[in-house]
């Protein structure tokens, strides 16, 4: 994982868990239509896409929410939003 030279926070486990276990919705990548533009790694709130060597991106499902930030901004529609499966 690349490392920014700017600080970032990062969500922690608060007394109800991790927050990605509440999520509703799921965001899911289809790599074939990510042109590693990195936009969604700004915009998500939570801070929760990684980008990795190579500029991939990837999602932390232990804290990604589901607001679906990152699908409404993707340029490539490449992330859609699933009904979480529990
Ligand atoms: S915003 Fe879309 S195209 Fe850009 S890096 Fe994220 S998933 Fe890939
Ligand atoms: S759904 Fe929200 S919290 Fe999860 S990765 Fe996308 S922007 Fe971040």
């Amino acid at each position: 994982m690349i490392d920014y030279p700017v600080p970032l926070g990062r969500p922690k486990i608060g007394s109800s868990g991790l927050t990605g276990h509440w999520r509703l919705m799921r965001p899911e990548i289809d790599y074939s239509k990510c042109t590693k533009c990195r936009l969604c790694v700004i915009y998500c709130p939570e801070n929760t896409i990684d980008l990795l060597e190579g500029f991939d991106v990837r999602i932390d499902y232990d804290y990604c929410k589901g607001c679906g930030v990152c699908a409404q901004i993707c340029p490539q529609k490449a992330i859609q939003m699933v009904p979480e499966v529990k």
